[in-house]
């Protein structure tokens, strides 16, 4: 099978998890007395989710108390990011009226500023004012009837940043229907508070994966550097890997969450500049320094397709499948697509320590 091929069996199908990663030791490990404490806690973010933290051997408690403030950060943010939750910030600033003003902390005023600047680096491709048009394709995607043309630029009206004002305490909208989703942005800034976290009881490596979004840091037990698996989307089993020193993977998948309206399947990510969900994309992966940075991107890209290779920032990288599973059209920068090699992997968690995943 060409590289091509095997390529376009992992990723253009709709599995939720494109990406994953494990302590899977690339040439029998040194085992310089390391152990990886892996923590795989439920109900985070509504995914599934994995933690390890390498410490030496004896040093497992200090582990467990670097997993455990991890899970508490990825919680705590969930708590004031989530749309999902009633009382979170977001959801209170998404119910207020037009004028308003509404208190946030700093730290989900500096995530929302983020989000405008990142706005404005990907030419709006990436715009977390989208919800409204988020919402009408959700809820078309429940009815079966596709959003009107009246209803899509309704929804465009109320959609980008020039009715929000964030100020030092507080954000205020212009008007009611104005809302935000941190959909795209705000798992990968949790990831990057949970390794800060975990970095902070001087472990030697870790990494922290949501629902296959993960970065790592350090070094895994066996010495080498991080194996990323690419997942065979038909089957139990890894198909490529490429390796990881320090950074991020976050990928966004076209297929990987649709709706169906009349027979045609619709991608949960919105194209906000033409009110419409994205369709050429089938998924984009990126490497960055950061989650923060690689989710937003990898988001970014779904809607601009390969020519937003050109617009991304020097130490990013991006893998990009098109087409479709007889005929996918590989793209990338950096690394890829060259650098996701076919090799048969075995996880292996040397040493590893499960702990519970107490609350
Ligand atoms: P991700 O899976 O990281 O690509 O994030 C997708 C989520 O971000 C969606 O479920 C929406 O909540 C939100 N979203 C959809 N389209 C956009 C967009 N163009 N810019 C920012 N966030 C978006
Ligand atoms: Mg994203």
């Amino acid at each position: 099978m060409s590289t091509q091929r095997w390529i376009s069996l992992v990723l253009v199908t709709g599995l939720a998890v494109l990406v994953g990663i494990g302590l899977w030791q690339t040439s029998g490990g040194t085992g310089r007395g390391y152990v990886a404490v892996v923590r795989e806690p439920v109900g985070i973010m509504g995914t599934s989710c994995r933690l390890v933290a390498v410490v030496r051997e004896g040093d497992e408690e200090k582990a467990e108390e670097a997993l455990a403030m991890a899970q508490a950060e990825l919680s705590r943010i969930e708590g004031l990011m989530s749309s999902w939750i009633e009382n979170s910030e977001i959801s209170r600033f998404n119910a207020a009226g037009a004028r308003q003003p509404v208190k946030l902390s700093a730290e989900t005023l500096d995530l929302l500023r983020a989000a405008r600047d990142a706005s404005e680096a990907t030419g709006g491709a990436f715009d977390v004012t989208c919800r409204p048009l988020i919402e009408l394709w959700r809820a078309a995607g429940e009815s079966g009837q596709r959003p009107t043309t009246a209803e899509i630029a309704e929804a465009q009206m109320v959609t980008g940043w020039l009715g929000i004002t964030l100020s030092e305490h507080e954000a205020i909208k212009s008007s009611a229907p104005i809302r935000v989703d941190l959909g795209g942005i705000a798992k990968g800034y949790a990831i990057d508070r949970a390794v800060e976290a975990m970095r902070e009881f001087g472990v030697a490596g870790g990494m922290v994966d949501v629902g296959g979004d993960l970065r790592c840091f350090g070094r895994p037990p066996s010495g080498h550097a991080w194996g990323v698996q690419v997942r065979d989307p038909f089957a139990d089993r890894v198909f490529g890997e490429f390796s990881l020193e320090e950074g991020a993977v976050c990928t966004s998948g076209g297929y990987a969450r649709f709706t169906e309206i009349e027979g045609r399947r619709y991608s949960h990510i919105i194209d906000p500049r033409r009110g419409e969900p994205v369709g050429h994309v089938v998924s984009a992966s990126v490497v960055a320094p950061t989650a923060q940075t690689a989710d937003i991107w990898a988001t970014a890209l779904s809607v601009l397709g390969e020519p937003g290779l050109e617009e991304l920032p020097a130490d990013v990288e991006a893998l990009l499948i098109a087409g479709d599973a007889s005929a996918p059209q590989l793209s990338g920068k950096g690394r890829f697509p060259e650098d996701l090699k076919k090799k048969q992997l075995f996880p292996v968690f040397p040493n590893a320590v499960f702990s519970p995943a107490g609350s």
